[in-house]
């Protein structure tokens, strides 16, 4: 993919091999003593661009985890940060392991070794690598992970900014868990403002009531289908999981679902849809946006000229392979990308970082002043009203949201959103704009190369 895009560029020689490469690797391989004997566990943290520092991805729980993919999904990283304008370089880490074979006292020891084996080579550090969760883990591995580097450098004052995706109470942000499944919401949001991408992908009108397909119902996916339910109309009439798959053609309570599913694990049983075990099947069923939001490779050479989705947003990393990207490019289906549908993530990482470098909460200085503007508004237009026996009645509700000044949440959401409406039309310029680019990954990448590039040449590389 990435070689297809540099044919179209004219980059000097060996700056293009140069921002291909991974730059360095770590393997780590650790024993911790658990249930009277120790365990060994190998874990990774590669970074693939330092063109900007920190770099930035996240760390994934998985027994899938190995140098490639960890490199890959490095490399992606920095696209993705380039794409989205957010200053970082490009990494990733992982830990070969299954988390659910684990309670949460072992996850604990386990994730502090594996951090203290990182932090001590600053492969976790707020000027150089700064992680965040990603398959596997979530807030509280976060939250180990920072008490880890405070513990170890007690005196750095920035010592919260060296994690992202932490509970609120140990520097998160509000917003964050959410993030990446609103971004995808709000990536949809704008490919639907323009007709002609609409029509690219032969459909019409807007969001509302159309059939939704989605893949993994994990923190990404759950979260897009939720918001794009509630409140964009869209009516999801599949849900893949591990163990099967759910279909409903007049729609799925994403809800309700999910409640099921963490309380039995698995989609098996629940009782208001049809359920089949071939969960596979479900992805080559008819609908108008399909939503990997699970694995990489699930879209691949063996399945992809089934797949009859006309629309595909990857929200997870990865999920179709190249080959299968050919296959959907050639039949004209419309992919877009994970290194844009999925920054939304690393978008309200930047946020929570800026955050914790800047040590205050978003919004605490302005609100109440922008709250005492709007109310001197108010005021002055009831005044007009009475004085002139106008009889002005604002419209129920009006008051209430106008005087209610932004806080941390809204703003975040205002940040994530004007991120993904920029980055959907950088990408969209170059996708309309040139007679050699005839899909969005090709698009995505020519930015963000070009991005990348342009930080190298002004370093004088
Ligand atoms: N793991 C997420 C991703 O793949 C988030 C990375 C981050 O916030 O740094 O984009």
């Amino acid at each position: 993919m990435f070689n297809r895009a540099v044919a179209l560029m004219d980059l000097p020689p060996g700056l293009e091999e140069k921002i291909r490469v991974c730059n360095a690797t770590y393997t780590v391989r650790f024993g911790v003593r658990l249930r009277g004997q120790i365990h060994t566990f190998t874990g990774y943290r590669s970074v693939h661009s330092e063109h900007m520092e920190p770099v930035k991805g996240g760390i994934r729980y998985a027994m899938g985890v190995n140098q490639d993919e960890v490199e890959a999904l490095a490399a992606l990283m920095t696209y993705k940060c380039a794409l989205v304008e957010t200053p970082f370089g490009g990494s990733k880490g992982g830990l070969r392991i299954d988390p659910r074979e684990y309670d949460e006292h072992e996850l604990e020891r386990i994730t502090r070794r594996f951090a203290y084996e990182l932090i001590k080579r600053d492969l976790i550090n707020p000027s150089q690598n700064v992680p965040a969760p990603d398959m596997g883990t979530g807030e509280r591995e976060m939250a180990w992970i920072v008490d880890q580097y405070a513990r170890m450098n007690t005196t750095d004052i920035n010592a919260r900014a060296c994690v992202t995706g932490k509970p609120l109470n140990s520097g998160g942000i509000a917003g964050r868990v959410e993030a990446t499944g609103r971004g995808v919401q709000y990536a949809l949001r704008e490919f639907f403002r323009d007709p002609r991408d609409v029509e690219k992908a032969g459909l019409s009108g807007s969001l509302d009531g159309k059939r939704v397909i989605v893949q993994g119902l994990g923190n990404v996916g759950y979260h897009a289908a939720k918001f794009l339910q509630e409140e964009d109309g869209a009516v999801i009439v599949g849900i893949i999981e591990r163990d099967g798959a759910l279909y409903d053609e007049s729609g799925l309570d994403v809800n309700a679902v999910h409640d099921w599913l963490v309380k039995h694990g698995g989609v098996t049983g629940y009782p208001d849809a049809g359920h089949t075990a071939e969960g596979a099947v479900v992805l080559e069923q008819e609908c108008d946006i399909l939503i990997p939001a699970a694995l990489e490779g699930v879209i691949n050479l063996q399945n992809a000229d089934r797949i009859k989705a006309p629309l595909i947003i990857e929200a997870a990393n990865g999920p179709i392979t190249a080959g299968a990207d050919d296959v959907l490019r050639k039949k004209g289906t419309i992919i877009i990308p994970d290194m844009y549908a999925n920054a939304g993530g690393v978008t309200v990482s930047y946020f929570e970082w800026v955050k914790n470098l800047s040590h205050i909460r978003f919004g605490r200085m302005q609100r109440r002043q922008e709250e005492t503007r709007h109310q001197l508004l108010i005021d002055e237009l009831e005044r007009l009203s009475s004085d002139r026996g106008l009889g002005w009645q604002l419209s129920p509700g009006f008051k209430e949201k106008y005087l209610r000044g932004a806080d941390e949440l809204e703003l975040v959401r205002s940040g994530l959103d004007d991120t993904m409406r920029i980055a959907y039309q950088a990408m969209r310029e170059v996708w309309h704009g040139r007679d050699d680019v005839d899909d969005l990954r090709t698009a995505a990448y020519l930015v963000a190369i070009e991005r990348v590039a342009a930080s190298y040449r002004a370093k004088g590389l």
